[in-house]
Parts: C-alpha cells; sequence; structure tokens
C-alpha cells in the first residue's frame, strides 16, 4: 500500500511504500476511496495535541470499501461501503464508557492520531467503530461528514435547541451544520475572518440569513453559539453575541489561549462548554439526519501524494468547504 507518514513532529508527511496491513481478529481492513482533510491533522502535525504515535498516517475522514476481514468482524462483509471517524477504539469498561459517554473515555485510540488513519490507499479499522454508508454514494463528497460533519453535528446538539444560532469560523464543519441547523429551521449567523467576503458570500449562499466578521455584533442577540476555529479570542466574542442564558460550545480540539474577560458577559446564566471526540451513536444519528436533509458538501480532491499542499491550503484558509484526499 501507499501512505502519507508523518515521521516527526512538525516534518512534511512523506509517501512511503507499505506492505498492505492484515487485520487482526475483530479487524476490517478498508480500501481507501476518500479521506478528508481536518484542521486536527494540522494540529497532529504541528504537535499541539499530546503524544502522537510516531511514525503515524493522519486522517481520521475515511470512505472507502472493506476488502479483508479478521475473524469476529460482526456482521461486516468484503465490499461493503463504509466510513472510518475519529473515534478508533474505547475501552468499554472506564466510567465514562458504562455511562455511555465513550467520547470521553480513559484510554481510547483516534484514527489518525494514536493509531494509522487513512492518508493511505489502506487503512485497518476495529470493526466496532465503522460506520455502515449506503451502498451507493459519491465518496469524496461523503468523506467531510466523517468528522467535519460528525463533531459539527455533536456541537449543534450540545448548543441546545436555539432558534438564533451563529457559527464562528466558516470552514468545513459549518458548511455542513449551517445546512443541517437551517433544516431544523433555524436562523444562522455565519462569522469568518474580517474582509473575508468570499466566506460570507458561501455562507449566505448556504442559507445564513446574516455573515460577517467575528468582530461585528449581529443584528440580533444569539440564543448559542458554536466555535470551529481555533482561535481563543472567539470566546469572549461570541459569550457577548449571545443572550442571557445563552450557550456558546467550543467545539475544536485545540484552541489558542482565551483572553481574560470582564465576568458580566458570563453572567445571567450564560453557559460555556467544550465538545471532545464523538460516539457512535452519534454517527448513527448524524447519517440518519444527513439520509433526510440532503446535505450538499463542497470539497477540493487533492491527490494522495499532495497532502502537504491540502494541509498548506487548510493552514492558509485558501479553502471553501473541505481538502479531499484520493488515492
Ligand atoms: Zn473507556
Ligand atoms: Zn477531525
Amino acid at each position: 500500500m501507499q501512505a502519507m507518514v508523518l515521521e516527526r513532529i512538525g516534518g512534511p508527511l512523506k509517501l512511503v511504500e507499505r506492505p498492505d496491513p492484515a487485520p487482526a481478529a475483530g479487524e476490517v481492513r478498508v480500501r481507501v476511496a476518500a479521506c478528508g482533510v481536518c484542521r486536527t491533522d494540522l494540529h497532529v502535525v504541528d504537535g499541539e495535541l499530546p503524544n502522537p504515535k510516531l511514525p503515524i498516517v493522519p486522517g481520521h475522514e475515511i470512505v472507502g470499501r472493506i476488502d479483508a476481514l479478521g475473524s469476529g468482524a460482526g456482521a461486516l462483509a468484503a465490499g461493503m461501503r463504509v466510513g472510518i471517524a475519529w473515534l478508533g477504539k474505547t475501552c468499554g469498561q472506564c466510567r465514562y464508557c458504562r455511562e455511555g459517554r465513550e467520547n470521553l473515555c480513559d484510554r481510547p485510540l483516534f484514527t489518525g492520531y494514536t493509531r494509522d488513519g487513512g492518508y493511505a490507499t489502506h487503512v485497518v479499522a476495529d470493526a466496532r467503530y465503522v460506520f455502515r454508508l449506503p451502498d451507493d454514494g459519491d465518496d469524496v463528497a461523503a468523506a467531510p461528514l466523517l468528522c467535519a460533519g460528525l463533531i459539527g453535528w455533536r456541537s449543534l446538539c450540545l448548543a441546545g435547541e436555539g432558534r438564533t444560532i451563529g457559527l464562528y469560523g466558516f470552514g468545513a464543519a459549518a458548511h455542513i451544520i449551517a445546512q443541517v441547523a437551517r433544516w431544523q429551521g433555524r436562523d444562522v449567523f455565519a462569522f469568518t475572518r474580517a474582509g473575508d467576503t468570499a466566506a460570507q458570500a458561501f455562507a449566505r449562499q448556504l442559507g445564513a440569513r446574516w455573515a460577517g466578521a467575528s468582530d461585528e455584533t449581529p443584528p440580533e442577540q444569539l440564543d448559542c453559539a458554536i466555535i470551529y476555529a481555533p482561535v481563543g479570542e472567539l470566546v469572549p466574542a461570541a459569550l457577548r453575541a449571545v443572550r442571557k442564558g445563552g450557550r456558546v460550545v467550543c467545539a475544536g480540539i485545540h484552541m489558542s489561549d482565551i483572553p481574560s474577560f470582564p465576568y458580566s458577559i458570563l453572567w445571567e446564566e450564560r453557559e460555556l462548554k467544550s465538545v471532545a471526540n464523538l460516539t457512535r451513536k452519534d454517527g448513527e444519528d448524524f447519517f440518519a439526519v444527513v439520509a433526510q436533509a440532503g446535505i450538499v458538501t463542497q470539497t477540493t480532491p487533492y491527490p494522495l501524494a499532495r497532502a502537504n499542499e491540502a494541509l498548506a491550503d487548510l493552514r492558509g484558509g485558501r479553502l471553501q468547504g473541505a481538502a479531499v484526499l484520493v488515492p
């Protein structure tokens, strides 16, 4: 198989040839058709997440077909179209797993971070953490659903039922969640980097009622807001934009430091919380919504060997929607 491998923190990914991995008991091997490029991949490459497995094959927005099975792989079979996401494995025994909060497991494995991911022609996954996908469908279009969509969905659920919702950072996650929120009958307010009129126009095109810069005051108080950009300054900005009792959700795995802010913008029962990882139930719920809501993703495909270029374009804010690697 071919894989893009990160050998050292901060280094470029290198294209290497490896033997096709063999699935162990309880595992499946998937021939990768498409793998989305997520901001978390940048955090892995830049060493902003502790203790990655090195060398590591990044990538946790994987769509492909099963091409080999270990023993005991459950109801999965060769040829099935599946998705593999960030949550690669959980222990099933810690208090969080027992409480149905496997996203917080004490001993998890994460795809493309602590186990090899999908910047490759093949990937091996634990059969219990693989999502069945409809047999037909565009693999490139489906890839961003596996993290931008899924973590976006979890953050939307945690934001509550508010009608007016702010989305800070209008990239891969927000462009999917804006569509879900519109389908749910909510009003979307999109916040982008100052001067990014292209992203603001993109947000309006996807049904946002208003789009502007992240330091602007929206025309209406927000019931809730989700911060997708890894920028700590957005926390006080979002707290100022939500009404009394409103909620701000930080959806990223990493964020720059949050500047100090006056207590008055948190007071009046405003809430601030973060989202970590996902559960398998999030996936089941979200893929059911995708089927009903007619979500359309915007993607820019790159050949696998150009993964470094895709990461650079994500870092530079040169993408609308999501970059997807195609082996
Ligand atoms: Zn656990
Ligand atoms: Zn991700």
